[in-house]
């Protein structure tokens, strides 16, 4: 007698009932089909196939690129008495080999393989060689060349397809726009496939994202005025960012750990360990950490600096409440964001299309920082789904105000405008800043822009709300970042209508900074 999908839950898992699409997926696999899976992370991804390998005769195949996390996810099912194994680079050819027996005697319910090995003649010639009852596809978004973990190995998994026509094959993936699935499914030969989307929506995360301006001493205000001694993940955009901002954490009490990639693999492993295991760890990385890591308790997760695209954002901050209790996801993001990233984008290697891609890209992303209505609905229009809003970000509980910046735009329009028709020159934000607030600075001076006509025409708002406009013109590519300078800024085609007064420009007001009275360590 064969065991149902439901006693499989009940009796190896020990779960009540499937979530979601679970039992739909689960029941079209066990029939031999093929499907693309699309559940946020932390959705339950992994019985979806898990399941149906028990349930089919023969071993499931898992794909996965997280060598790392093979160990975890074996023991882990080893301890509910399921028979598993894996195959990769770290192993000794004895223990290969072992598995590989085990395989071929048809000891074995799920193998977990790496792309890069699974290809290899060798293996492709062993699984031949043996029973497959499906082939699960994990992180399978990294197929798609524009996506932001592409891995080249991937391209060569539909393979699977042609040798292997009568297996069922599953792909998932935590990524969901409608471009990366079509890419999937294309890439994959996953044609006719049916798509099991779940809804994106992860109530329990609570979005706010700030105007950043000594980002550091804003982390360590929220850290410990809402998580303390709560596990987090700070994301940071370059290694050096990470150390410096671990030990500033360490320094004022936060027991923080570093990780990126130019760490060595021991040292990774072991702080990614520490903050599995202990509690209350705060680990800074780079995007290197996290695909994968699977700690339900992460009770925030935090950007210091602007991530390149609502998808890595939203996989990211998806991390944190996989519990499904209260979690914080906390983004600081500034005018320097903007240029760096626009700058970046500028000089990037690859053709036009690609840097157009990136720049849409970035623009969607900056979209969501500057939106003035709730920013869940925004997320969660970018993966197609609608929804409310939410009444949990920052937007639904404080609604920001909204103001007719037009006039402001059109000063500091026009002061590009003038350094660059009547001196050639152009400048970055800081400077142009100055020149409007009529600051006298030595470079004021030396290049004598206290006799211009714009001179000092916005001292009515502070250098802050100056900020805030640029950041917004440079957001909506009002202002552009000029692709020869060193973060210098120019005119755009759009900026023209802006300063003939044919448009008008409503911005995000920000909150004026509040004074502190407890100082850190350092900065
Ligand atoms: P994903 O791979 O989609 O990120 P996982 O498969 O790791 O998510 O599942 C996330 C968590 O939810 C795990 O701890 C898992 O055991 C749990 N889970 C999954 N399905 C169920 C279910 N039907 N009932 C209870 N818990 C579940
Ligand atoms: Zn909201």
């Amino acid at each position: 007698m064969t065991i149902s999908s439901l006693e499989t839950l009940q009796q190896v898992f020990g779960y009540d009932s499937f979530r979601g699409d679970q039992q739909a997926i689960i029941d079209h696999v066990v029939q031999g089909g093929d499907a693309l899976v699309l559940m946020p992370t932390g959705g339950g991804k992994s019985l979806c196939y898990q399941i149906p390998a028990l349930v089919r005769p023969g071993t499931g195949v898992v794909i996965s690129p997280l060598i790392a996390l093979m160990q975890d996810q074996v023991d882990a099912l080893l301890e509910l008495g399921v028979r598993a194994a894996f195959l990769n680079s770290s192993q000794d050819w004895r223990t290969s080999r072992d598995v590989e027996q085990a395989f071929l005697a048809g000891q074995l319910d799920l193998l977990y393989v790496a792309p890069e090995r699974l290809l290899t003649e060798r293996c492709l010639e062993m699984l031949s060689a043996g029973r497959i009852s499906l082939f699960a596809i994990d992180e399978a978004h990294c197929v798609s060349q524009w996506g932001h973990d592409f891995r080249p190995e991937y391209l060569g998994l539909s393979i699977l397809h042609e040798r292997w026509p009568q297996i069922p094959r599953l792909a998932l993936t935590a990524t969901a726009t409608t471009v990366t699935r079509r890419e999937i499914a294309e890439r994959l030969a996953l044609d006719g496939a049916p798509h099991f989307v779940a809804s994106f929506d992860r109530p329990n995360i609570r979005y706010r994202i700030i105007e950043k301006n000594e980002v550091r001493r804003q982390l360590l205000a929220f850290i410990q005025a809402e998580h303390q001694g709560d596990c987090g993940i700070v994301y940071c955009l370059s290694r050096a960012r990470v150390e410096e901002t671990a030990e500033f954490l360490c320094e004022n009490g936060i027991a923080a750990l570093p990780y990126h990639a130019g760490l060595s693999p021991a040292v990774r492993a072991a702080n990614q360990a520490r903050f599995l295991r202990e509690d209350g760890m705060v680990m800074v990385a780079t995007i290197a950490f996290g695909m994968g890591v699977n700690k339900p308790d992460v009770r925030f997760v935090a950007h210091i600096d602007l991530p390149k695209s609502v998808e890595g954002y939203y996989q990211e901050t998806g991390r944190a409440g996989r519990d499904g209790l209260p979690a914080t996801a906390w983004l600081a993001y500034g005018l320097q964001d903007v240029v760096q990233q626009r700058r970046m984008i500028n000089e990037s290697a690859g053709d036009d299309a690609f840097r157009r891609r990136l720049g849409a890209q970035l623009d969607a992303m900056l979209g969501l920082c500057e939106t003035v209505s709730c920013r869940r609905q925004r997320l969660l229009a970018y993966f197609q789904q609608d929804t409310g809003p939410c009444g949990n970000c920052d937007t639904c509980l404080e609604p920001p105000q909204a103001w007719d910046g037009t006039v402001a735009a059109q000063k500091i329009l026009s002061a590009v405008y003038r350094l660059w028709r009547e001196r050639g020159q152009r400048f970055g934000a800081g400077h142009l800043i100055d020149i409007l607030r009529g600051k006298p600075t030595d470079r004021i001076k030396q290049y004598e822009h206290e006799t211009m006509t714009v001179f000092g025409i916005g001292a009515d708002l502070s250098e802050q709300a100056w900020r805030g406009v640029l950041r917004q013109l440079l957001a909506q590519s009002l202002l552009a970042v000029d692709q020869e300078g060193y973060g210098t800024l120019a005119l755009t085609e759009t900026s023209r209508a802006v300063l003939k007064g044919e448009q008008t420009l409503m911005f995000r007001r920000e909150p004026e900074k509040k004074t502190r009275n407890s100082r850190p360590a350092s900065t």
